[in-house]
């Protein structure tokens, strides 16, 4: 164990503090080290690996599109890319959609494409309003619309044209707004910001404020989308369509793909041949992986069993949060949950690692669960028990 650690941390740039432990293996929703100790999974490598871990369908897909062509370059059609979009056309309602490798790219095309949208129209708009405690990705351009000064502060100046409102706060968001706005993006549920829905009416009123003024809405679907929250993307349940949205995580199922998508007026006066590209973007593994996922995922209902497991879980911690003097809140929705706690969070990860439960933080001294979605009630009743364990 100490050797892969000692090789990986000589190796790399210091931009990660990673926990003493060397993954080698996953089965289900439970993870193995090399040491042969088992974790119950309630990371999901950061939401990605919705469908757990050690799905043979998924996995003989992939073998079977290894051995025959992993990639071609977009100079040339290939036979998944098609197929995949199709899938992801279906789940999202969106019209098109263009591959990327990774969230970050995902949103960096979505701003492109709402710049590229002002600029033939010839409105002269080009400003975005994002929102305080957002995240959405570590790209110059992502982290210019991201809600946290950590992340901006050391790579300044950021992309000009970036005004910052509070989210869940119509009025402030109304403030923000001027004749050269051109996009508003939010993520429907703030993962990284700690877990933070957004209200029926702030949705609302931001597809509101978009049709009225001209302005082009984005959501960032990357962690919060994909059957996370029991609908298959989060902004459906609130039923304020996008005009472009941005996925990733686990569309993929831990292939590493993103997309986005836009309506086909957004389309019509958007990114053009030359605009835009990518040399993997779309290639025939991550997009057999992206097809593969969305059908299983369909098939076997996953977004259903998300609402079950769900309301599980939330009842669960509910109880825990009532007579706990430690946690001061949950949030959240579906299998992405929050609990704000009172003490330092990385005190509960740590313990929850020695005793073979993976949880994350997230922004605001939260506790962070995004399981597998596959995740049973049996499972949900043993991470509480670790989780009343360490709570004491
Ligand atoms: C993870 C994440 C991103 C960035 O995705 P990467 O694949 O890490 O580049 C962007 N937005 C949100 C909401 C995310 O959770």
């Amino acid at each position: 164990m100490n050797q892969y650690i000692e090789e990986t941390k000589k190796g790399l740039v210091h931009t990660y503090n990673r926990f003493p432990v060397v993954l080698e293996r996953g089965e289900g929703v439970y993870l193995y080290d090399t040491e042969g100790k088992r974790y119950l999974d309630f990371a999901a490598g950061i939401a990605v690996c919705g469908l757990g871990y050690g799905n043979q369908e998924l996995n003989r897909t992939l073998k079977e599109q290894i051995d025959a062509l992993t990639h071609t370059s977009n100079l040339y059609y290939n036979t998944t890319c098609g197929k995949a979009a199709g899938a992801l056309k279906r789940i999202t309602g969106m019209d098109r959609v263009f591959f990327t490798n990774s969230g970050t790219e995902a949103i960096e095309g979505a701003l492109k494409a709402a710049r590229k949208y002002a600029w033939k129209k010839g409105t002269g708009r080009y400003e975005f309003i994002a929102m305080e405690d957002s995240f959405h990705g570590r790209s110059i351009g992502a982290v210019s619309v991201t809600g946290s000064e950590a992340y901006r502060t050391p790579f300044e100046p950021m992309l000009p044209g970036v005004r910052f409102a509070k989210f869940n706060d119509l009025e402030s968001v109304k403030a923000q707004i001027t004749d050269r706005t051109c996009a508003i993006i939010l993520e429907p549920l703030q993962g990284e910001g700690g877990i933070h829905p957004a209200s029926q009416e702030f949705m609302e009123g931001i597809r509101e404020i978009c049709d009225k003024e001209g302005i082009l809405m984005i959501c960032d679907e990357i962690q919060c989308g994909m059957g996370r929250t029991g609908s298959m993307f989060a902004w459906q349940a609130y039923g304020t369509k996008p005009d472009i949205m941005a996925m990733a995580k686990a569309i993929g199922s831990g292939i590493p793909v993103g997309a986005f998508a836009m309506t086909e007026e957004t389309a019509e006066y958007s990114l053009e041949p030359g605009d835009h590209g990518t040399t993997y973007g779309g290639n025939p593994l991550a997009c057999a992986a992206v097809a593969k996922t969305v059908e299983i995922f369909e098939r076997e209902d996953i977004v259903s069993h998300v609402r079950k497991a769900g309301a599980y879980l939330t009842e669960k911690l509910d109880a825990l949060t009532a007579k706990s003097d430690v946690i001061e809140e949950r949030r959240g929705i579906g299998l992405i949950q929050g609990l704000k706690v009172r003490k330092p969070v990385g005190e509960f990860i740590n313990k929850a690692l020695e005793k073979g439960l993976l949880i994350i933080s997230a922004k605001d001294n939260v506790i962070r669960l995004v399981p597998p979605l596959i995740i049973e009630e049996k499972h949900i009743d043993e991470m509480m028990n670790i989780l009343e364990s360490i709570m004491k």
